[in-house]
């Protein structure tokens, strides 16, 4: 059997892996023609370490990222919103939060797929179609053949039009600019991710390794991408803790996005193709929660296409099924949480309930979004 994975970011490279561990063999076709990734970092949450652990993978992903013991909202003069013990951040495993330079992850998940499945850079999806039972797809410069064929290109995916899914995106009408700075913060702030909100703006940021720390700072759309540099960062973060503007001054570059989602798919799967990772159900990032459920999809499909081998239709089913509820939850509450923080009243409200609610309440929540079964 063999399994095309369209897109190598860390859904298809973690969905190759996770077939390879099960004995399947798997093809991850990357339009890139190498890797490297600009710019960012990334939050990986417990239930993404969940699944790199059992993928074999997670003390590397922990010696080439920074362990944080704590994540914080928090107001632009660093002030807890609400103080949380430190262990909120980890599952009941143990598990923590890693925060990792987005390269670095893309390139131990690429070492590890090359070790044990084929990778094909340069192969620009354009179409597939089926002749009986195998596909036949085209790239811009090749055919190659596969029985099956799973779509982790991204918010984009040239798959899901492909499939004639309805491809409707919601602009959030906030812009993300992110960098990677190189400072040290103190040490009082060494091992935590904090997001502070201040009105119509938020700056996140954390250590990703022991000289270079990840921020994002997101903005209404009152501005344009084109106006974010690291001079107008600096004047628009000037009244929150000055550690913001050291940590803005210390960055070489600045990478803007406008923030959107994909509005809910009626379905993630057609005939002998799936979609996993953001080409089914990307979020907004409000809840740093996109690449962990691309990682949680490719864990649940490989042990799905491992049980029902060779009914992969109803491996697809199935994985749908059961993982609906979960990433609704997530796209839902990223979204709403997005839109009310922008908002003097919506701040209001989520700070307010915040302060409320009790910390038992906090962990339950927590569980739920980190359990990996
Ligand atoms: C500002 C911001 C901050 C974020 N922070 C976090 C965070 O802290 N934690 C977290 O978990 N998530 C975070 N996310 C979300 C996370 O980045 C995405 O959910 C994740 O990258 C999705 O991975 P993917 O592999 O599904 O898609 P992608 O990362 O988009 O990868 C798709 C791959 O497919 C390739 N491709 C595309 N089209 C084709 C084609 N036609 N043919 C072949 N290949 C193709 C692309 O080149 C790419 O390599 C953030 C997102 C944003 C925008």
């Amino acid at each position: 059997m063999e399994i095309a994975i369209i897109g190598g970011g860390i859904s298809g490279l973690s969905m190759s892996l996770a077939l390879a561990k099960l004995g399947i063999q798997s093809t991850v076709y990357e339009r890139a023609e190498d890797l490297s990734e600009v710019g960012a970092g990334l939050w990986l949450q417990p239930n993404a370490l969940r699944v790199l652990q059992r993928l074999g993978i997670e003390d590397e992903i922990l010696k080439a990222g920074f362990v944080l013991n704590k994540m914080e909202i928090a107001y632009p003069n660093l002030k807890a919103v609400k103080e949380v013990d430190s262990n909120v951040v980890a599952d009941r495993f143990g598990n923590q939060t890693v925060a990792i330079h987005r390269a670095r992850l893309q390139a131990i998940l690429l070492e590890k797929v090359k070790a044990v499945a084929k990778v094909e850079l340069g192969m620009p999806y354009l179409s597939h179609k089926q002749q009986g039972d195998q596909i036949e797809i085209q790239f811009e410069n090749a055919k190659r053949k596969a029985d099956w064929i799973i779509g982790a290109d991204g918010i984009k995916s040239k798959l899901r039009q492909s499939l004639g899914f309805a491809s409707e995106y919601r602009q959030s009408h906030q812009i993300c600019a992110r960098g990677i700075a190189h400072i040290r913060l103190p040490e009082a702030l060494r091992k935590e991710g904090k997001e502070l909100w201040g009105p119509k703006r938020r700056f996140g940021f954390s250590h990703i390794s022991e000289d270079q720390v990840y921020f994002f700072a997101v903005l209404n759309t009152e501005i344009s991408p084109a106006e974010i540099s690291i001079d107008s960062l600096q004047e628009m973060y000037a009244d929150f803790d000055p550690v913001v503007n050291q940590i803005i001054r210390a960055t070489d570059f600045v990478h803007s996005t406008e923030l959107a989602d994909l509005k809910r798919l009626d379905s993630w799967h057609k005939d002998r193709a799936c979609l996993i990772g953001d080409a089914a159900h990307a979020t907004t990032p409000n809840m740093g929660q996109g690449a962990c459920q691309g990682i949680e999809d490719a864990y649940y499909l490989a042990q799905l296409i491992h049980k029902r081998s060779p009914n992969l239709r109803a491996a697809f089913q199935e994985f749908e099924a059961q993982r609906r509820a979960k990433v609704d939850y997530v796209v839902n509450n990223s979204w709403r949480f997005g839109q009310l923080v922008h908002k003097p009243w919506g701040q209001f409200l989520l700070k307010s309930i915040m302060k409320i609610t009790p910390e038992n309440v906090v962990k339950g929540q927590m569980e739920k979004l980190y359990a990996v079964d």
